[in-house]
């Protein structure tokens, strides 16, 4: 008989129930597994051994495997790279019976205090944005959603044995979130729930490449929780060339959605902003920025490229810091809030978006 995941609540609590186990056993397993981080069923004391024994045989805790985890040099950042069983091995590589995939999550201590991970939501991208690494894998498939919260809470354990608390997460490692959405939402949910890993909902950030039919869908289940737009450009033609959804998706239709979600939430928006030299950072387009954003609830983060060797444009650049500075003043000028994301994990090619499956 298949094992189930011990996050999966619904199967956990049939299963109790069919085995006539009281309720409260329930809250007693969850209390160990999400509070006190026991991931061996063997250790949870406060339920009878019988039980222990018969979540051992139905139920399983860890589907990955870490297959290697570095710091940084600055201590500033660990990258877990995770291997994952395959559920659907090639038949043509007949020789290796057991095939792995590869997917990685990215813990960063800011100076502040804050401690954020990074997660994956699928093993490879579809999306062929061009500077980005990932799509290079192709689209493999969907993570589970265990999958997601096994990332979570890997490294929730981690960060609490090193006497610090996991608040924050964002979906920004391999995959876009709004093409694997009912995982991504189960995801959210386990993350979120006052009773398991309990992390507020603001502190949980999707990041999508803007895939208007998902944003629409995540604007009604989420309200709380903040969204992140790979924005990259401020008109459709060079976005068009760097983002080949946006083609699919136009900036209009992009804008029209994320107004009704700001309209319903309130929620200010992040829009990311890679920039990379001669490509989307001639000075004319920090005008189109603010003239898109003016008067909407925006933040915008401008992403210093990161080269690397796996990026369909070898050519691409970083934006020298000071043109960067100059679209920062021009957005200022006209009230348009941006930041520059920190790059603090060069040593250990750990950037979210450098999560690529080197052993393939
Ligand atoms: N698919 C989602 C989440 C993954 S990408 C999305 O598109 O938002 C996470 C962030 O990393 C995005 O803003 C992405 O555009 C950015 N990114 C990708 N490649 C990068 C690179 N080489 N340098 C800097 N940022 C990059």
């Amino acid at each position: 008989m298949q094992k189930i995941s011990i996050h999966d609540e619904d199967k956990l609590k049939e299963f109790l129930s069919q085995n006539k186990i009281p309720p409260f056993r329930y809250s007693q397993i969850e209390n160990a597994i999400y509070k006190n981080f026991i991931t061996d069923f063997n250790k949870i004391e406060t339920i009878p051994k019988d039980l222990r024994e018969k979540l051992k045989e139905n139920f399983f805790y860890d589907s990955l495997e870490i297959d290697m985890q570095k710091t940084s040099e600055n201590g500033q950042t660990t990258k877990i790279l995770f291997k994952t069983k395959s559920p659907h091995p090639n038949p043509l590589l007949w020789e290796e019976r057991e095939q792995y995939e590869y997917i990685e999550a990215v813990i960063m201590r800011h100076l502040t205090g804050r401690i954020t991970l990074c997660v994956s939501c699928q093993v490879g991208c579809p999306m062929w944005c061009s500077f980005c690494a990932t799509w290079k894998l192709g689209l493999k498939r969907n993570l589970e959603f265990y999958e997601i919260v096994e990332q979570i809470m890997y490294a929730a354990k981690l960060v609490n044995e090193q006497g610090g608390v996991l608040r924050n997460i964002v979906y920004m490692g391999m995959g876009e979130p709004m093409l694997n959405y009912d995982n991504v939402k189960k995801s959210i949910d386990i993350a979120t729930a006052q009773k398991k890993i309990n992390i507020a909902n603001r502190r949980v950030t999707i990041s999508t490449c803007w895939i208007v039919p998902g944003i629409k869908k995540f604007t009604l289940d989420f309200p709380q929780t903040s969204l992140a737009i790979s924005l990259h450009a401020p008109n459709d033609e060079i976005r068009s060339k760097i983002m080949p959804v946006d083609h699919t998706y136009p900036l209009k239709d992009l804008m029209k959605a994320l107004d009704d979600y700001v309209q319903k939430t309130n929620k200010r928006i992040f829009y990311e902003y890679i920039m990379i030299n001669w490509v989307n950072d001639n000075i004319i387009l920090a005008d189109e920025l603010w003239k898109l954003l003016k008067g909407r609830l925006a933040h915008v983060n401008f992403i210093p490229y990161n080269p690397w060797e796996w990026t369909s444009s070898d050519w691409f650049k970083p934006t020298p810091r000071f043109i960067i500075e100059k679209f920062q003043n021009i957005l200022e000028k006209y009230w348009v809030v941006s930041t520059i994301r920190a790059t603090m994990w060069d040593d250990i090619d750990a950037a979210c978006w450098q999560l690529a499956n080197k052993k393939d």
